[in-house]
Formats: structure tokens, sequence, C-alpha cells
């Protein structure tokens, strides 16, 4: 699951409760939905919490929630399947600032940047642009323009 493999699974578990000891910087990584017409039916976002240098909990939510507990292995392995997406707009994005990461998980590779409007050539984040497929071009938007364009004004 999660690329994670199969010996730096520990354990997996229903989503229950929250943890109530919460004081260990957490890392969150969440799915960055860039096409309004997709729909999700997976994992949306995950959180990864240290509990010892060799057990991590993984927590998920979307349409399918839950979770798992892994090795330092296995969060790097998570860290590869998530964040070490070439494309130009990634599929998931870092959610914890890279400089409120903890040392225990891995600076993604590639740290995506900014990509260009197609209506008005302003720079905007990969997390803000709004990119629908149709007919096999992909026209990105910066949140003013897709406004207008959705409204079709
Ligand atoms: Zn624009």
């Amino acid at each position: 699951m999660f690329g994670i493999s199969e010996p730096n699974i520990l354990e997996q578990g229903e989503a229950g409760d929250q943890f109530i000891n919460e004081d260990q910087p957490q890392v969150r990584i969440t799915r960055n939905q860039t096409d309004p017409n997709w729909i999700v039916d997976g994992v949306d976002s995950i959180e990864i919490s240290y509990e010892s240098n060799d057990r991590f909990r993984v927590e998920y939510w979307g349409y399918m929630t839950g979770r798992l507990w892994i090795t330092h292995d296995g969060v790097n392995e998570l860290k590869q399947t998530f964040l070490d997406d070439r494309d130009e707009i990634p599929g998931w994005t870092l959610s914890t600032e890279l400089t409120e990461l903890p040392d225990w998980f891995p600076v993604p590779d590639d740290i995506p940047s900014p990509v260009t409007c197609s209506e008005c050539g302003s720079e905007v984040s990969v997390t803000e642009v709004t990119a629908p497929l149709s007919g096999g071009l992909q026209d990105r938007y910066c949140p003013d323009c897709w406004s207008s364009v959705r409204d079709g004004t």
C-alpha cells in the first residue's frame, strides 16, 4: 500500500479516535486535485507521525480511511511514491512547510515550481492552479481566471 513494501508495514488498523498525545511533529501530504472534473475515490490526505525511531504512524483519509504503522524505510518509500513525482503539476504535494519538516522525514528531491496561467500569464502555485483536461489539452488557470472561465464571464 502507498508503495510501501510488505516488510516495512508493521501493523494496519482502522481509523479511530484522534490520538491524544500530539506533541510530535507531523508531516502531511495531500492530493493536489487540479482538475475540477475529476472525481477522486481513493485517499486524499495522509499524515505521518513519529512514534519511535523505527515506528511511524500513518493515518489516511478520503473515500478510504485507515491507519498503518511503518518502519523508517517505509517512510522513505512513502515519500518516493507521493513526492518524487516529476510531473510539472504533481498529483500530491507536501502540506508541511519544508522548514518544519522533522529530521526523520526525507526532503523531497523536487519542489514543484509555479506554473503560468494560460489566460493572464501570471505565475500560480501548483496547489492553486486549476487544470481541467479537455480533448487532450490542459489549460492552466489561476484562481481569478478560473472563476471567470467557470462562470462564463
Ligand atoms: Zn490568470
